[in-house]
């Protein structure tokens, strides 16, 4: 930065310098332009005053030579000049001093000469006679003038350089100087520059939100931790039960102490703990793979209507064991979502209410379709959640009965599924459900 600042200083300090030297050329030039001119007037005057009084002997004594006089009768041939052999020169008639002498007394003009670069100021004045006096001078052009003092414009080019350079550096310096020593930790304290003072209050304000962010994601990181301790605890203590009874049975049944009328009755306890096993692996690899991303998976257009007839189709055997009926209610309801997901979600929840519902009850399933949502119900005429227990049923492993969630085949995740399939499908979910008489869990997914 203080490179920058200090290279935008020197670029200044040239530009300046070049205009400046411009400008005034431009100005001084044109200022003794004019007195030259006005100076060459005057002695146009004294010389045509001496001439109409001396005559040819006014030049005899003329010791001037930095102005050339010409002597040009009426008709514009040259009788006498300071600087040539007037019989060598052409007629002046046409000369536009000459011509604006001849006519109002006076003239003036003036030529430049592109060659030599000079610019030559002419004045001309009639005399009483009709003769006139043209006095003439050269006068540098700017360039030439330029390149005549090139020397003195270097040096003054390497002082003014020079002196650039210095208070560039030590005005870069200056500028940089307190931006270096901000105190970052603690932006509102520095005092300085007004104009950073907007950055600075920024700076503050992005300060705090990152601490805050620092102290969440701390806290999140902490919780999320804390969860992964429990769930770990819990999944081993799921599984080392079933594993255990497992291995108890096969045990009794290698070591020959089993009857053989027990064989069946134990081969069946070890077939429907094994199944539990299985459908808990099944959850937990579920709730992994919701956890980690749902990147992989894709969202399309999905009949929820048709996911819960195929539903009721896969659960009819388990629900006509006590006697449990169906019932499906509403239309088709297409909603953008991952078929996967949604299936999940709806098998689950028919899942719960057949195995918490009572002999000879019913579960009903009604998918409304409204203009921009599409609503599940399930609901059961079962044993019901009491109140208290209806914020934590979608917590991972959390059972209002543990014993009769085992008795029935549950794993206690079936409801976290629930809830993390539909939170990526943006949709709410609410629980009505009251002791003994029924449960109805409504989820609205949003079109
Ligand atoms: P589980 O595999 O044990 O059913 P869930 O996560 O699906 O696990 O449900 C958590 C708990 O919520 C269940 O153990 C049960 O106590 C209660 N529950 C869930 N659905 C119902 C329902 N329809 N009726 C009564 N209780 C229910």
């Amino acid at each position: 930065m203080t490179r920058r600042i200090f290279r935008s200083i020197c670029t200044v300090a040239f530009v300046v310098f070049f205009t400046t030297l411009i400008l005034v050329s431009t100005i001084l030039y044109s200022h003794f332009s004019d007195t030259q001119q006005k100076q060459l007037k005057i002695q146009t005057n004294l010389v045509a005053q001496g001439v109409s009084a001396l005559g040819n002997e006014y030049f005899n004594e003329l010791t001037i030579d930095d102005i050339r006089i010409t002597w040009i009768d009426q008709n514009g041939d040259v009788m006498l000049d300071t600087k040539a052999q007037h019989t060598n020169m052409e007629n002046h008639i046409e000369r536009e001093e000459v011509q604006e002498a001849l006519s109002s007394g006076y003239g003036e003009a003036v030529r430049y000469s592109s060659t030599i670069m000079e610019r030559s100021l002419y004045t001309a004045q009639k005399l009483n006679d009709g003769t006139i006096i043209r006095v003439s001078a050269v006068q540098s052009t700017i360039p030439v003038i330029l390149a005549s003092e090139f020397k003195l414009i270097i040096i003054t080019f390497f002082i003014a350089f020079a002196l650039s350079m210095f208070l560039a550096s030590r005005l870069s310096k200056k500028i940089v100087g307190p931006l270096n020593e901000i105190n970052l930790d603690e932006p509102l304290s520095n005092e300085g520059y007004d104009e950073i003072l907007p950055l600075l209050n920024r700076l503050d304000i992005q300060k705090k939100q990152l601490s805050n962010q620092t102290a969440e994601l701390k806290q999140t990181r902490d919780e999320g931790e804390q969860m992964r301790r429990e769930f770990t605890a819990n999944v081993s203590h799921e599984l080392k039960t079933p594993l255990h009874s497992i291995s108890g049975y096969a045990e009794l049944m290698k070591n020959g102490m089993v009857r053989q009328e027990d064989i069946i009755p134990f081969s069946d306890k070890i077939y429907s703990e094994a199944q539990r096993m299985i459908k808990l692996v099944i959850d937990i690899i579920n709730l992994s793979h919701l956890d980690e991303n749902t990147g992989e998976m894709e969202f399309e257009t999905t009949d929820i209507f048709a996911i819960a007839s195929e539903t009721i189709n896969s659960l009819s055997k388990e629900a006509s064991l006590n006697n449990i009926r169906f019932i499906l209610k509403g239309e088709t309801s297409y909603i953008n979502g991952i078929p996967q997901l949604l299936k999940g979600i709806v098998l689950n929840l028919c899942d719960n209410a057949v195995k918490y519902n009572k002999p000879d009850g019913t579960v009903t399933i009604e998918i409304k379709d409204t203009e921009d949502s599409c609503i599940l119900s399930v609901a059961d005429t079962g044993i019901g959640i009491p109140s208290e227990h209806h914020n934590r049923v979608f917590e991972r492993f959390y059972r209002v009965d543990k014993s009769h969630s085992k008795e029935v085949g549950g794993t206690g995740l079936g409801l976290s599924i629930v809830k993390h399939s539909a939170r990526i499908h943006n949709a709410d979910i609410k629980l009505e459900s009251i002791e003994n008489k029924g449960t109805t869990i409504t989820i609205i997914f949003p079109k």
